[in-house]
């Protein structure tokens, strides 16, 4: 490991001698980026603490360009909305939960794995949510559904949505059960169906047709406010994303949620040609047994020209849009 920092140093170092990061800037960073969580991912222990020193390393260095890692803005056209939307990629290791609000309305794309249930339920506590306007089960795996059964036990939930795939796990009768028990009843959207979020809205852009595999019966949707636009996908893998192409709805957006977590058999070349992400997020746990995310993937969201935000290595990431501008922050 120390050997390891003081590699990644001494490139800097030299780097900064020399002048030469050249443009795009965030291209080469992105490269510098992905080494170092790899590197440090094979030296095991650590691993955050390594990308903070790394990325206020390269912070230094990207303030000689005028640039930043922590918030990026992007010219849009102006079209004017009443307030904020936030988007919080929270950090619940190997899995997804992201909590989506404007205005008074709040929604959970997911609900993480089923040790995270405490931990989300106290999350959207502390912001003072009790009601929640969607509740949305990509498809029933328990890094996605673990925790919905507290979700809609302990907040008052209005549209629940849930993949018409069903699975006979522990888990997923968990989720029967607290629907059961708050008298709550599930749909399956329609796709091409338009939903409201505040000012916000989202299309439900698949599953399109059944697959054998769970993960392509993915709900996605794409969620636009203003001129932004962020895009979900689940664990969709290749199949579901040539469902997508082909079905030819609008799928380029801003901020793209990387399917199954950053594996390979998802994030194909010709979704993200696509897709167009400015900012990925790929929503994965430190050191997890599947590898996520692949080196495949982020060569292909590198060549995407797409920048890297990772929950393993940065925690809960949360996006703000006014709905012509983006910006992110990050726990780390
Ligand atoms: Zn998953």
């Amino acid at each position: 490991m120390v050997v390891f920092l003081a590699a990644l140093y001494g490139g800097l170092t030299m780097l900064q001698e020399k002048n030469v990061f050249p443009a795009p800037v965030a291209e080469q960073v992105q490269v510098l980026l992905d080494t170092t969580g790899d590197a440090a991912r094979k030296a095991g222990a650590g691993l955050r603490s390594v990308w903070r020193n790394s990325k206020a390393a390269l912070n230094e260095q990207l303030r000689k360009f005028g640039r930043s890692l922590s918030g990026s803005g992007q010219e849009k056209q102006n079209i004017p909305v009443d307030g904020e939307l936030l988007v919080d990629y929270i950090d619940v290791g190997q899995g997804d939960c992201t909590l989506i609000r404007q205005g008074d309305s709040a929604m959970l794309f997911d609900c993480g794995p089923d040790d995270k249930g405490t931990y989300l339920q106290n999350y959207l506590k502390k912001l003072g949510i009790t009601r929640l306007d969607y509740v949305i089960g990509s498809h029933p795996d328990e890094d996605h559904i673990g925790s919905m059964d507290v979700i809609l036990e302990k907040f008052d939930c209005d549209t629940i949505f849930m993949s018409d795939y069903v699975k006979n796990t522990k888990t997923y009768n968990h989720v029967t059960e607290a629907l059961k028990y708050r008298n709550y009843s599930a749909m399956t959207p329609k796709t091409g169906s338009e939903w409201s979020l505040g000012d916000a809205q989202f299309t439900v852009l698949g599953p399109v047709q059944a697959h054998e595999d769970a993960n392509d019966n993915s709900i996605a949707i794409r969620l636009t406010y203003g001129s932004t636009s962020f895009l979900f996908t689940g664990d969709a893998e290749e199949a579901e994303e040539n469902d997508l192409l082909s079905w030819g709805n609008d799928l380029k957006s801003d901020v793209y949620q990387a399917g199954h977590h950053g594996s390979s058999d998802a994030s194909s070349a010709s979704f993200l040609r696509k897709v167009q992400p400015s900012f990925t997020v790929i929503s994965c746990g430190i050191d997890n047994d599947y590898g996520h995310p692949h080196k495949k993937t982020l060569q292909r969201l590198l060549a995407a020209e797409s920048q890297i935000l990772r929950t393993d290595l940065s925690g809960t990431i949360r996006f703000r849009s006014d709905g012509t501008n983006l910006s992110y922050e990050a726990e780390w």
